[in-house]
């Protein structure tokens, strides 16, 4: 594996966690690698009657604790180390929350903008083709992720259901509401992110109005400010992998959301309602008290995190804050409320989809929402007096927190000390 992989930057988290515990060598030894990692070539028909394939991969991380859950995703940058490395991110965020789950991941290296619908549906069935003898609702639970969405969930769902001869919804989350998807799943991993905020916003002295920027206006950036936009506080700024738009007084939220349902970048509002441009890259030093990775990996870097001026950042991005970033970010004493808690709000919902799936009777929303509160409230305060307690980074809190239950799992098989006393 190269200096430089994805996966050895995730495992100084894991490293620097582990000097804050005292756990037997086996816990890392396990968790250093992934379980199983598999890799597939994906053969479609095209539109125009061509063949074309596509690499495809599905990684089990750990499953120590529970089946493996983690979401799948269409890029055309995908590659196997950062399905892994997201797959090893899983693993932690269900144990920060409590779920008794393991950490899974998949994706498929693909444009998806670049092909026509039928071919996206016979790429997802595809997909679940493949698969299928590594998912299933006690093994693998997959769920949308970047440019997947509810209705690829929905024909995977199908597809596995041809597969094995029968009915089995819990095999996937974040399905159609009609297929059994769950109340609350479509904001729940922003909505996390702003209950976690809302709940320590005095802790953190950020009780009056805030200004927010937000990095990535998909599902999480726009879920995100909508739900902050409502309380009060205002968007400053906003970006896309296609431009980006600020103003001082907010932005008006429900022109941006709607552009983006049209299909225009955030972009194309400027110049209405105050909209003034700005470049993609200079979200990250907006003046703002909040702000919000909400795209892809690694978007704060060595070479910008001295440009962030916000005092506190809510990852609701996969790894968007690298190693050498945040340190950067805790010398100027940014905290950071990190991925696997920030963003665990999706995977919780996800988790509330599939026990309604095997109970077969469905909660209202307002049910969801109480206990996404519950468990988001429950974990953070956990984790925020765990930081403070140790003088720790709320980061290193949230891995420690994980790593403890992890360890406690992996311990309960049996220790070193237990086999050689
Ligand atoms: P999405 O595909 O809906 O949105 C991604 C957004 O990022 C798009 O607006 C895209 O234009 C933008 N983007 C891409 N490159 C960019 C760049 N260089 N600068 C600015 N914006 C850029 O995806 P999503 O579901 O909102 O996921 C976003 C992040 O949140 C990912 O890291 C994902 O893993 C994470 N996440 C999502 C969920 C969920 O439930 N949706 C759950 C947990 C974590």
């Amino acid at each position: 594996m190269s200096e430089d992989s994805l996966l050895d930057h995730a495992l100084i988290r894991l490293d620097e966690a582990a000097n804050h515990l005292s756990i037997d060598a086996d816990v890392i030894e396990k968790l250093k690698y992934a379980r199983e990692t598999t890799k597939v070539r994906l053969m479609i028909r095209m539109d125009d009657g061509s063949r074309k394939s596509f690499l495809a991969w599905r990684c089990r991380y750990d499953d120590t604790r529970g089946p493996t859950k983690g979401g799948i995703r269409f890029h055309p940058n995908s590659t196997a180390d950062e399905v892994e490395t997201l797959a090893f991110w899983m693993t932690f965020k269900c144990a920060v929350m409590n779920l008794p789950y393991g950490g899974g991941k998949g994706a498929v290296q693909v444009d998806p903008r670049k092909l026509s619908k039928a071919e996206l549906e016979r790429l997802s069935r595809a997909y679940m083709q493949a698969f299928a003898r590594i998912i299933g609702p006690d093994r693998d639970i997959p769920a949308p992720d970047v440019y997947t969405n509810s209705m690829i969930m929905g024909w995977m769902a199908d597809e596995y259901a041809q597969i094995v001869g029968q009915h089995q919804p819990a095999v996937i989350t974040g399905k159609p509401l009609a297929l059994g998807g769950s109340l609350g799943r479509g904001d729940a991993t922003a909505r996390g992110g702003y209950y976690l905020v809302r709940h320590l916003a005095d802790d953190l002295g950020l009780s009056g109005v805030m200004r927010v920027a937000v990095q990535g206006f998909g599902n999480a950036g726009q879920h995100i400010a909508r739900l902050l936009a409502a309380d009060g506080h205002k968007i400053v700024a906003v970006s896309d992998s296609q431009g980006a738009v600020r103003a001082g007084a907010g932005l008006d939220v429900a022109m941006l959301i709607d552009a983006k349902g049209r299909g225009q970048s955030v972009a194309a509002t400027a110049g209405t309602g105050g909209h003034e441009s700005l470049s993609t890259d200079d979200i990250v030093g907006v003046d703002c008290d909040l702000l919000v990775p909400a795209a892809l990996e690694n978007m704060i870097d060595r070479d910008n995190a001295g440009s962030v001026r916000a005092r506190l950042v809510l990852e609701l991005a996969n790894g968007p804050v690298t190693s050498e970033a945040d340190a950067i970010l805790a010398d100027k004493g940014v905290v950071v409320l990190p991925d696997i808690l920030a963003n665990a709000g999706g995977v919780t919902v996800s988790y509330f989809e599939w026990v309604q799936n095997r109970q077969g009777y469905y909660w209202t929303v307002e049910e969801i929402h109480d206990r996404l509160r519950a468990i988001m409230e429950r974990e953070g305060r956990a984790i925020w007096t765990l930081a403070n307690d140790r003088g720790i980074t709320v980061r290193t809190a949230a891995y420690v927190h994980a790593l403890s239950r992890l360890a406690d799992a992996i311990e309960a098989h049996g220790t070193q000390s237990f086999f050689t006393s």
